[in-house]
């Protein structure tokens, strides 16, 4: 149920956020198989231009 916003203490509201609130490291960062650098997963590797083992983003990419 809906409470006025004012109406809970601050106390109240950081023990209740404080349960989910993020708690949890992300999780969609990967080392890349290819070099070991930490990458975003399902991303081309910024390092090394590899994604699933093929180098699909060669030199220009992988400047930048
Ligand atoms: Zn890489």
């Amino acid at each position: 149920m809906a409470v006025p916003k004012r109406k809970v203490s601050h106390a109240r509201k950081m023990k209740r956020r404080s349960s989910v609130w993020k708690l949890e490291a992300p999780t969609n960062i990967v080392k890349c198989p290819q070099c070991g650098e930490p990458n975003l997963a399902y991303r081309v590797c910024k390092a090394c231009g590899y994604y699933k083992g093929v180098e699909v983003a060669p030199k220009a990419a992988a400047q930048k």
